[in-house]
């Protein structure tokens, strides 16, 4: 998305990939797009395929053991968002820049990047074992959490914030028609589960477990009746069973590294922060990073003026705590808290009431989930 900001702004990148095409096409991950990622999809050029079979949603459902509340965000805040799988957004930009013509490498190895606090950074890295080395104006570091270009940055030069979750979420691709045409949200004695969808015929279901859970140890059968007992509801809702394409188990982390700056290198994303999935933010918290700094980097161009590559991480980090407590809070409220006490338990469910009946209690709710314009 960087890449293609800035060339619409005339601005020439290189974007290397670790990874196959291939790889990066199928990763099954993020499919709740935000009002405003959406808005900036449609509006740089590379949303006609997301209009046409994306899936709007005006609400979600929140399941409170057996009872179906559902928060209509469209008409508490005037927006909504859309179900549009992370890797159709991708494989969208890869045409795109296929066909701006600019340079975009797979499967390079042995990605370092070096002299950041100069006025011209490098990037290496090896394609079919020759070495590059690219010398830039500027370095963004958009390789996700495990990427090199956070590590790359001194130990004295940032700090770090960080909440590992005693759970994870087992996840499953299904090839079955969604039989609810929003998210549902379940609190269950069990624990937490999600129904969710990828199109009109594949659904992704989630479940709380054990942050190392073996998923090879859930037999189909044993992950169906797990998920319709903690899903089911009691006006007889509950998902289509179909065949299993796919399982995993993601654990659940919340991060932060501070500042997103160092020298001539910029953090976005995945690199900078992490969010537990509940909130379904970090794919849109990415896309506001990229488009701050895509603005940054072309005001430099245009006038030589450094104010907003300067102020880059701050504005960044006003919206990433925003998404960080809205993230911590979903995460918290709804899965079965992991203490023997049962106090935890009854101030979720007393929580859950307020959130599912009050006006503003649902307002504030949806006014999160749909997301803040990116402004
Ligand atoms: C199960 C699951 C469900 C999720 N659901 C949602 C959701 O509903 N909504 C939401 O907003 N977010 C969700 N997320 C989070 C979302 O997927 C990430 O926040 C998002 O992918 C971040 O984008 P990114 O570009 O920063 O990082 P990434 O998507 O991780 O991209 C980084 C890229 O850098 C490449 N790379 C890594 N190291 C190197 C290297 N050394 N050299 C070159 N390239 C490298 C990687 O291969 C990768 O392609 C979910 C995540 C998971 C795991």
């Amino acid at each position: 998305m960087l890449g293609h900001l800035l060339h619409l702004a005339g601005i020439d990148s290189v974007i290397v990939e670790n990874r196959s095409q291939e790889y990066v096409v199928d990763r099954v991950r993020a499919g709740v797009l935000e009002q405003g990622t959406v808005d900036l999809l449609i509006q740089s050029g590379v949303g006609e395929r997301l209009q046409r079979e994306g899936l709007p949603h005006d609400g979600i459902y929140i399941n409170v053991r057996g009872q179906r509340r559902r928060i209509d965000m469209a008409s508490l805040t005037g927006r909504r968002i859309t179900v549009y799988g992370q890797n159709e957004v991708v494989k969208d930009l890869i045409a795109a820049r296929a066909a701006s013509g600019r340079p975009l490498f797979f499967q390079v190895g042995d990605v370092s990047v070096h002299d950041l606090d100069s006025r011209q950074p490098t990037v290496r890295f090896t394609i079919n074992r020759e070495t590059y080395e690219l010398r830039c104006d500027v370095i963004a570091g958009c390789d996700g959490f495990h990427g090199i270009c956070r590590p790359s940055i001194p130990e004295g030069r940032r700090r770090t914030f960080d909440r590992v979750y005693p759970f994870g979420w087992l996840g499953i691709l299904v090839e079955a028609p969604p039989s609810s045409p929003e998210l549902v949200y379940s609190f269950h004695d069990r624990g937490f589960a999600l129904f969710s969808m990828r199109s009109n015929s594949v659904t992704r279901l989630y479940m709380q477990c054990a942050p190392d859970e073996d998923a090879t140890k859930w037999s189909d059968d044993r992950i169906w009746d797990e998920l319709l007992t903690r899903l089911g509801s009691d006006d007889g809702w509950k998902p289509l069973v179909g065949p299993i394409t796919q399982k995993g188990v993601t654990g659940m982390r919340s991060f932060v590294t501070e500042p997103m700056r160092h020298g001539a290198m910029f953090l976005a994303g995945d690199a900078a922060h992490i969010v537990p999935p509940t909130g379904a933010k970090g794919l849109n918290l990415a896309i506001a990073d990229v488009w701050r700094l895509s603005r940054a980097v072309a005001e430099y161009y245009q006038s030589g003026n450094e104010r907003l590559l300067e102020r880059y991480s701050d504005d960044c980090l006003q919206r990433v705590w925003r998404a960080q407590q809205f993230s911590w809070w979903m995460t918290s409220m709804l899965h079965r808290p992991d203490t023997e006490s049962l106090f935890d338990w009854r101030r979720q469910l007393a929580e859950l009431e307020y959130v599912t009946s009050s006006r503003a209690a649902m307002t504030s709710l949806a006014e999160n989930y749909v997301g803040l314009p990116i402004t």
